[in-house]
């Protein structure tokens, strides 16, 4: 580690939430979690990747969502994870130190290919939400 000043929080442009899923059942349990997040949470939710892709070594998929809703959902996911492993990482300019070095992990900590995350690069601003909650979390 090298000796340098703290980040600001404003280095944070939004998060995401990755929910991964290894097997048929992992994957009802992950469609499941999907409509409860979608019923409580003004979020943008990903497709449900059945593969792996980028850095991801299992299916899941992405929940985008801005700053404010961290402190929501983020403590709601820690009590209805269902079992699952989810990743919550910060989207900063650093999208390699964002997943590898910043990340918080619920369940099991899985390896990332980081081959293909940058170091510098435009931080993701919050995607428009595709969520209609109905239900206070
Ligand atoms: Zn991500």
């Amino acid at each position: 580690m090298t000796d340098t000043a703290p980040q600001p929080l404003a280095a944070i442009a939004s998060f995401h939430a990755h929910v991964y899923f290894a097997d048929d059942a992992a994957r009802a349990q992950a469609l499941v979690l999907r409509e409860q997040i979608s019923a409580r949470f003004a979020v943008a939710l990903g497709r449900v990747h059945e593969r792996p892709i980028g850095p991801h070594p299992l299916p899941m998929y992405q929940v985008a969502f801005d700053v404010p809703t961290f402190r929501h959902l983020v403590p709601w996911l820690m009590l209805n994870r269902r079992g699952l492993t989810v990743l919550v990482h910060p989207n900063t300019r650093d999208e390699r130190g964002d997943h590898l070095v910043h990340a918080l992990w619920m369940g099991a900590v899985l390896p990332l290919d980081a081959s293909g995350l940058a170091a510098d690069h435009e931080a993701e601003a919050p995607l428009p939400p595709n969520t209609t909650p109905t239900i206070a979390p």
